[in-house]
């Protein structure tokens, strides 16, 4: 990102890691909305930065005193990469580390992963290393979508043979779906309109699927749950309407579990009524895409048991010299675009 609305490659020195640091060599890289997002001035002005934040790759160099890990691992790293020592941390919320949303750092307060190397602050508690039969263009998966779409179905508190709509499948959404089958849902809902990624909730674990442009989500999620409302709303999406919806859909003692990025407006709106007046016992969670080895240990757990795959989601594959073509088709979400996968040399 050279500034705001402006994209194009250009040369950096490859970094070096400080004493508790790696530096990593990039393999595969995913582009993400929010890098889209990060161009349109979503974060505010930035001028060369390097974006992306979903990227996996082989250890380069890693500080003295970093103890886990050694050039030529195969490695992930989380999106997010708190500083493990700050008092949000300790408190349980590292993804708001150092302020918040402080432990989103990649493309933001630093460089990237959409370069030849990237730096990885706090290196044994932010990376984790790749089982060998998973492999890397699946990996790193897990930086964001698995752990986002994921953190959108525990946030749900989804009881067992619970009632769950996801709002939107896209990628976040398509692993939120994947993640309320995980958690023992009973019901699961997708809604949205693309035939593919339609196809794909179905694939990922949606029993039925709400067509918004034919049908109105609220009364046929009702209908379908018997006019209760689900016992989880996931919000993929980030918009007013899908966020009223979610609130519409749930039932007293329900919760809509956020995942979604607003980016315009001054407030997000809660429909008074169906929000029971403030006393209907719904509550609203919201969160950042955790970070963290133990997190990214687990999600590789998933892939290497074979629980999931998401490579279905990678409709695009281009090498890194193509990345203005690649962000070009993340950016409008042409070609019937879900997730483009970059790979380096
Ligand atoms: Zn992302």
């Amino acid at each position: 990102m050279r500034q705001i609305g402006q994209v194009g490659f250009m040369d950096k020195p490859v970094p070096r890691p400080g004493p508790l640091d790696a530096v990593v060599k990039t393999t595969a890289a995913l582009i993400c909305t929010s890098d889209s997002h990060t161009v349109r001035g979503g974060i505010g002005p930035r001028e060369n930065l390097t974006l992306g934040h979903e990227g996996v790759g082989v250890v380069h160099e890693v500080g003295e005193e970093v103890k886990g890990f050694r050039p030529g691992d195969r490695v992930l790293s989380g999106a997010i990469t708190p500083d493990w020592g700050d008092l949000a941390s300790q408190n349980g919320h590292p993804s708001q580390s150092g302020g918040p949303l402080g432990g989103f750092k990649f493309a933001n307060s630093k460089d990237g992963v959409f370069a030849e190397y990237f730096h990885v602050n706090e290196a044994d508690a932010n990376l984790a290393k790749i089982p060998d039969d998973v492999p890397d263009e699946m990996a790193v998966y897990c930086a964001d979508m698995l752990s986002t779409g994921f953190m959108g179905a525990e946030n749900g508190h989804i009881p067992i043979g619970g009632t769950v709509a996801v709002l939107a499948q896209g990628p976040v959404g398509l692993m939120a779906t994947a993640g309320a089958r995980l958690r023992g849902a009973g019901l699961v809902i997708g809604v949205e309109s693309v035939p593919g990624r339609q196809r794909l909730a179905r694939e990922y674990g949606a029993d039925e699927i709400v067509d918004f442009t034919e049908e109105d989500v609220v009364e046929r999620v009702l209908d379908l749950t018997q006019g209760q409302g689900v016992d989880t709303a996931i919000e993929a999406l980030g918009a007013d309407a899908t966020f009223q919806s979610a609130i519409r859909i749930t039932k007293p003692g329900g919760t809509v579990s956020n995942t979604g990025y607003y980016g315009e407006g001054e407030f997000v709106r809660i429909p008074r009524v169906e929000w029971g007046v403030g006393m209907a016992d719904k509550t609203i969670t919201t969160g950042l895409c955790p970070g963290g080895r133990l997190r990214m240990e687990r999600l590789l757990r998933i892939l290497q048991g074979r629980r999931l795959d998401p490579t279905p989601m990678t409709t695009h594959t281009f090498r890194f010299e193509e990345m203005e073509r690649a962000f070009e088709i993340s950016d409008k979400k042409i070609e019937d675009m879900v997730k483009v996968l970059i790979t380096f040399p």
